[in-house]
């Protein structure tokens, strides 16, 4: 079936700025909270949110095999269960009804109050219930970085690296959509040079950039998912911050890898940008050597040209940008992940996420992570404002916006944006901070 969706020539009858990242060739899928504290599955076109479950209420979706209330609902899970060819009908529908030649909802005034809102009017929530969230370590360039500021400068990528899309089993309980601020986790850490851990805040908190990648219903229990149909099953994706805490992390890893380092805070843009919406950015993924095992081989390109970069800003000044990098940087795609993550039979459900591993590119400007920018904190980066960072301040803000862009259309995932409180202890002393 065509993604008519993405006809780069379609324009709508709602306004779209020329650089927004929401033209009608994305129609990204969230939950919202409307004025009416309604909640509702819905798309968004330029600065216009669209209740989606009003729309089908209407009768909009006529045609589709669509229960009644699949939009009326908190979270995108029994719609992503539907299956790939229920979100393609879906959007290429809505790239119909939002069509500038077609007056169908454009002049019923009534519909228009009915369905439409301004950005102002509504609330976004976590678009998908995260049954399972897994993080990767997949940009070759950000774990060599790694590896050389905390083991071996000499070998800095393990011998698995190479073969292995490494991961590990994280938290979906503490990921929050964008906006919602994070406070800086408490934690054992061993200071430099002593063999006693202390426990406080921790001093070396950190913003990790990636991308998530959001599941269907994908195989039952024991049934491995081969890699050239992974992506089959992978509905969209989001930005997606890996908060992490570099001091604990560092005392804590060894040898079943992170625990509480990582699991105080994720966070995610609101919007799902559909991979059928990302279809016209498919490039191809850095050359691997070695060959990785068969299971692991593909064919056609199966990265994307994704545009990252990173703000920060200190509390009462201009953000700075800090770090511009791009997805294709990945030394491992979503679909050998996927591939990988199911060959030995573990199941995968609607609504699972799968972090990208912070992704760093090749120069200093493209590292993906404070981290990697200051170099363990021995190079500070200046703010606007003239003060300097080495990690996150409290009262910094970290945001992280990314799109996609040709000569005919730019798709946009809008921005994951939040900012670093003091620790919960200190609040209950100093009262309202
Ligand atoms: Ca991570």
């Amino acid at each position: 079936m065509p993604i008519t969706a993405n006809d780069p020539q379609r324009r709508s009858w709602i306004q779209v700025n020329k650089d927004s990242d929401f033209p009608i060739q994305n129609i990204p899928f969230g939950v919202f909270l409307t004025r009416d504290d309604v909640i509702t599955i819905g798309t968004r076109i330029g600065d216009t949110a669209i209740d989606l479950g009003a729309l089908h209420q209407l009768g909009y979706f006529e045609g589709i095999p669509l229960t009644d209330d699949i939009f009326l609902q908190d979270s995108l899970n029994d719609f992503i269960s539907d299956g790939k060819k229920t979100w393609r009908l879906v959007r290429n529908r809505i790239a119909e009804i939002f069509d500038i030649n077609n007056p169908k909802l454009k002049d019923n005034e009534e519909h228009r109050r009915i369905v439409l809102f301004t950005l102002d009017e509504i609330e976004m929530q976590l678009p998908v219930q995260i049954g399972d969230y897994t993080d990767f370590y997949s940009s070759k360039e950000h774990a060599t970085n790694v590896g050389k500021m905390f083991r071996d400068p000499e070998n800095a990528l393990l011998p698995n690296w190479l073969h292995i899309p490494v991961g590990y089993h994280g938290r979906s309980s503490s990921i929050v959509p964008s906006g919602i601020p994070i406070r800086r986790p408490m934690g054992q850490t061993l200071p430099p040079g002593t063999d006693t851990p202390l426990f406080g805040p921790s001093k070396r908190v950190d913003f990790e950039l990636e991308m998530a990648f959001i599941t269907t219903d994908a195989n039952q229990l024991g049934e491995p998912i081969p890699v050239d149909e992974a992506e089959d099953y992978i509905f969209g994706m989001v930005l997606f911050n890996d908060w992490s805490a570099r001091d604990i992390q560092k005392w804590e890893y060894v040898p079943l890898g992170p625990f509480l380092a990582k699991n105080f805070a994720s966070s995610i843009s609101p919007w799902i940008v559909t991979m059928d919406a990302l279809e016209p950015f498919r490039v191809a993924g850095p050359k691997q050597s070695p060959a990785p095992l068969p299971y692991l081989q593909y064919s056609g390109n199966k990265s994307f040209d994704i545009n990252l970069e990173v703000s920060l800003a200190p509390e009462n000044s201009e953000p700075l940008t800090i770090c511009k990098s791009n997805f294709k940087y990945m030394y491992w795609t979503m679909a050998q992940q996927l591939a990988h993550h199911t060959v030995n039979g573990c199941n995968v459900n609607s609504g699972d996420m799968m972090g990208s591993g912070t992704i760093s590119g090749p120069t200093p400007d493209s590292y993906g992570s404070m981290l990697e920018l200051s170099w363990s904190g021995k190079k500070p980066l200046k703010m606007k404002d003239g003060s300097e960072r080495t990690f996150i301040e409290d009262g910094d803000t970290v945001t992280m916006k990314g799109y996609c862009q040709n000569n005919k259309v730019r798709i946009g995932f809008g921005e994951v944006s939040a900012k670093l409180l003091p620790p919960f202890s200190e609040k209950k002393k100093n009262g309202d901070r």
